[in-house]
């Protein structure tokens, strides 16, 4: 039992630091090769999904809720702070649909 949950929680780790590698590749090839993109927004979510891993949420952020594309500023998404509502709105050029996040002041 203890052997299978240490096995579990390495397996969550290697699957994290899969995913920022991934994540880390995107800033290479964005501009380059954005065809490659697709395939590495499907790679990420086969790999949480397959170890149960949830995405922090700076990497929530980049991706669609709703294609599941990647999301790049300025090259297939706009991003504008509404400050109103304080959220932060992703418009994914590939879908046309807006994505919110909420955001707040950080406390002293
Ligand atoms: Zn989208």
């Amino acid at each position: 039992m203890a052997i299978r949950h240490v096995k579990k929680e390495k397996g969550k780790k290697r699957a994290l630091d899969a995913i920022e590698s991934v994540f880390s590749l995107i800033d290479l090839v964005k501009r380059s090769f954005p065809e490659l993109l697709s395939r590495y927004s499907y790679l990420i979510q086969k790999i949480s999904m397959r170890n149960k891993v949830t995405l922090s949420s700076s990497f929530k952020r980049r991706i669609c809720k709703h294609c599941k594309a990647i999301l790049i500023p300025s090259v297939n998404s706009r991003v504008r702070l509404r400050s109103k509502h304080k959220n932060l709105v992703y418009y994914c050029s590939n879908c046309k649909k807006y994505t919110r996040f909420g955001y707040s002041k950080v406390r002293e």
